[in-house]
């Protein structure tokens, strides 16, 4: 065995740790061990195995977590490669590749110390000291703590470590006095993390015997048991609400025993939708298929762009290829946006793909993502749909990775490491030779401008299936509205008269309105002044029905004010309206539509999502008005107009992405429109008609916006002509903001002639957020290869520096520059 090994722990600094390898261990190259880091234990991977000795002296590893390794050959690979291109520290990376934390729980014990034995025997002698500046709550719980853990002896003078949750549970005291009886050496702290079975177990009754004299709730019991086979979960047999005694007494009497088992994970609780869809595929789409066979038997890496409007079956084509990789005996990965993953797409996936199927998604409890996990590991699920990282999922012969709606933002991580799960995609495909096909109705313009460069192949689905027209766009100009009416108005005539109109017909509506709250700005028109976060530098949102002022950033609120906080003047007013003013405002003007609202107030889980769109779908709603929520590739028929109040407002913002932004936005809501029998109308209210994003998407005019777009990120050397970082300079105190930001600005000068453009440093359009002030720079150059060899250096600058590592963050490819 070498004797040194190099383990990758999560922590924020890019480099591996060597370790000592124990003479009993054997861990082995992509498995966990368990090794000391500062005060804590942590597990690591293990990256390689040597006999190097390093400088300094290293320690040994606890201990060895895997025999067989969790990360193979290609995902180490890949994990380097993403630590490597977006410059994330390798540990933290393999962190998020891995959801596995269930299997190891972090914790804290404590056990008495001679000086707390001592404090112990005093108080009992004493009652309580004199000299104390403790209150005698205080001094109580002191107590209680130090008496609990004297009765935990496990020998005579050595009390027990106890984990910190039951410590506190039994005793009710704060983690702060815990410290502070540390300080005073009163207790023993030690980390006691340890791995932990990886699988839920379920408490199942398993009848016995039926034998002998019952009252009626243990008739009623054993009868359960009986017409089920003799074994049902005890969570089951709550639904006959028997008092607990009832079991227990059957258990007690031997007629029935209690049996741990690992629990068997259900995709879903949903019933697949009746209208399942059948494999009966147009023209095109049959077309698209076979383009994606062809590439799948060839073994080789190939890049496919589904480009196909809304509406036009690209989901039939994913599913028709996957159900094509199964066949042959390989797996396929199917990557979905966030809010795309509801229950009752897992069922339908499930009814597809029966057992085949694992499901990765946000709303999984840590264990159950775990189980999952070992699912595809060891073979048994080779169909995974999951979110973002589902991306990284352990299959073995990878032969088909499918992004779905791959313009969508929320495949980037906005936390360490700052990925982008398409692009993961592409690579994976390429170390695996596989076929990773991304489709969308409005593609990014970096997948759209690789096709056109055939980095991709490029597959259009042109036409709606059955022939269904695309619905007319009618432009509004809000502007002149105004002229017209002389009001500032949220919904103009028009788009009134359309939904009286359809409402009148029994004709479903949308209504976009993508800000959520009440108002979105709150006025003094005495100082001029807002109300604003106490942590970041943004306007509070009023909302109205929670009867509060929110920070939609950091979530802070505040009271609604009466009066000006800055100058204590009534002329306070309410400005602007979001969606659930928009809502109220609908059901003023139609008292007798069924109207519903979808946006992240509304909507905690997909759940709720599902259940709002199920509504429509059943007709129980005559109108859904939402956040761009509602503009997500969902399917309801009886949608006829759509109605977009406000969805042009980033055009306004300093973000050279917002045209991509609120093209996409506009014709993936307009999609949502005469998806069924009768055609479909889409009125578009703006301030700022003549924009080519507001222009193009009338018009369905995929093309003519990519190429107009083009143009303007070809003259601003904007991506995709040049690649692009954010770097981000924060502290809290604002002298560090600056300062750091001014050091790193400097060394930028030094490095000019090296083919990268440095923005910078300039305050982040938003100055503050989370307590952050913020600086940033913008770094853009035609070669790749050349911002990442100067962003290295600057992070190497940073360190030499002794600016922290955590206050520097490198946005490779970043999607925002807010
Ligand atoms: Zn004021
Ligand atoms: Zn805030």
């Amino acid at each position: 065995m070498p004797e040194f090994c190099d383990v990758a722990v999560p922590v924020p600094l890019d480099m591996v740790f060597t370790y000592c390898v124990p003479a009993d261990a054997t861990p082995i190259v992509g498995g966990r061990v368990l090794v000391p880091f500062r005060q804590q234990r942590m597990t690591g991977i293990v990256v390689e195995l040597h006999d190097r000795k390093p400088s300094v002296t290293t320690k040994s590893i606890l201990r060895v977590l895997d025999r067989t390794a969790v990360l193979d050959e290609q995902l180490l690979h890949l994990g380097r490669w993403i630590a490597d291109y977006y410059l994330a520290p390798i540990g933290e990376v393999f962190r998020t590749m891995l959801p596995l934390s269930a299997e190891f729980q972090r914790s804290i014990g404590y056990r008495l110390s001679p000086g707390g034995q001592m404090a112990l025997h005093q108080a009992g002698l004493s009652g309580s000291s004199s000299r104390s500046r403790r209150t005698p709550e205080e001094q109580a719980a002191e107590f209680r703590v130090l008496d609990y853990l004297a009765g935990c002896e496990s020998a005579p003078g050595k009390t027990d470590l106890i984990r910190e949750e039951t410590l506190r549970s039994a005793t009710h005291v704060s983690k702060t006095m815990l410290a502070g009886m540390v300080r005073k050496k009163w207790l023993a702290r030690e980390d006691v993390s340890a791995p932990r079975a990886a699988t839920r177990t379920v408490t199942i009754a398993v009848l016995k015997s039926a034998e002998g004299k019952l009252n009626n709730n243990q008739r009623m019991l054993v009868d359960t048991l009986a017409a089920s086979g003799g074994r049902v979960p005890v969570m089951t047999l709550q639904a006959l609400e028997l008092p607990r005694t009832t079991l227990s007494t059957l258990v007690r009497r031997g007629l029935v025993e209690t049996v741990e088992e690992s629990a068997v994970f259900t995709v879903s609780r949903s019933k697949p939708r009746p209208s399942l869809f059948d494999f009966d595929l147009s023209p095109a789409q049959q077309s698209a298929l076979t383009s994606l066979r062809e590439g799948i038997v060839t073994r080789k890496f190939a890049g496919m762009l589904l480009h196909g409007v809304t509406g036009s079956g690209k989901t039939a084509v994913y599913l028709a290829g996957m159900r094509g990789v199964l066949e042959a005996g390989r797996s396929a990965i199917l990557l979905v946006p966030e809010i795309g993953l509801t229950p009752a797409v897992a069922a339908d996936l499930h009814q597809i793909f029966g057992e085949e199927v694992a499901i990765l998604h946000s709303a999984l409890s840590d264990r159950d993502r775990a189980q999952q996990w070992h699912r595809i590991r060891r073979g048994e699920a080779r169909m995974v749909v999951g979110t973002r990282s589902a991306v990284f999922a352990p299959v073995a012969d990878l032969a088909l990775i499918i992004v779905d709606e791959e313009h969508d933002s929320s495949y980037k991580q906005e936390e360490t490491p700052r990925y982008h799960a398409r692009d993961i995609a592409v690579m994976r495909a390429k170390m695996a030779n596989a076929v990773v096909v991304m489709g969308s109705a409005t593609p990014s313009l970096e997948s759209y401008f690789n096709a056109k460069k055939n980095k991709y192949a490029l597959i259009e689905l042109p036409d709606r299936i059955e022939q269904r027209p695309l619905p007319e766009v009618e432009i509004i100009d809000m502007r002149q509205e105004f002229r017209e009416t002389g009001h500032e108005q949220v919904i103009s005539r028009k788009l009134a008269a359309e939904i009286k109109e359809r409402l009148d017909h029994k004709e479903q509506v949308m209504v976009l309105l993508n800000r959520r709250g009440y108002s979105p700005v709150v006025l003094c028109r005495t100082c001029g002044k807002k109300l604003e976060c106490q942590n970041c530098a943004i306007a509070l949102t009023h909302h109205k029905r929670e009867h509060k002022m929110v920070c939609h950033y950091c979530g802070y609120t505040a009271a609604v004010p009466q009066v000006c906080v800055h100058c204590g003047s009534e002329y306070v007013y309410f400005l602007g309206t979001g969606s659930e003013k928009l809502e109220e405002l609908l059901h003023g003007m139609f008292p007798q539509a069924r109207i519903a609202r979808l946006d992240r107030d509304t909507v905690r889980s997909p759940r709720d999502f599902e259940r709002a769109l199920n509504a429509l779908n059943e007709g129980e709603l005559d109108l859904l008005v939402g956040t761009q929520m509602i503009a997500k590739g969902h399917d309801i028929h009886g949608v006829t107009l759509v109605g977009v109040v406000g969805a042009d407002a980033a055009l306004g913002l300093p973000d050279f992405r917002a045209a991509e932004r609120t093209f996409q936005l506009l014709t993936q809501v307009a999609g949502r429109a005469g998806r069924g029998q009768t055609p479909g109308k889409v009125v578009l209210q703006t301030y700022f008609q003549d924009h080519y994003a507001v222009q193009y998407a009338a018009r369905h005019d995929f093309v003519g916006f990519y190429e107009k777009e083009l143009q303007f990120r070809c003259w601003m050397h904007y991506p995709p002509y040049s690649a692009l970082a954010n770097v981000l300079v924060r502290s809290d105190k604002l002298d560090d903001a600056l300062e750091w930001s001014g050091t790193l600005g400097r060394w930028f000068e030094t490095i000019r002639h090296e083919a990268v453009r440095v923005l910078g440093p300039a305050p982040a359009p938003i100055l503050r957020l989370k307590r952050d002030y913020r600086y940033h720079f913008v770094l853009k150059s035609p070669s790749r290869e050349k911002l990442n060899t100067t962003l290295r250096a600057m992070l190497a600058h940073a360190a030499q520096k002794k600016i922290p590592r955590t206050q520097v963050i490198v946005d490779v490819d970043a999607l925002w520059l807010m």
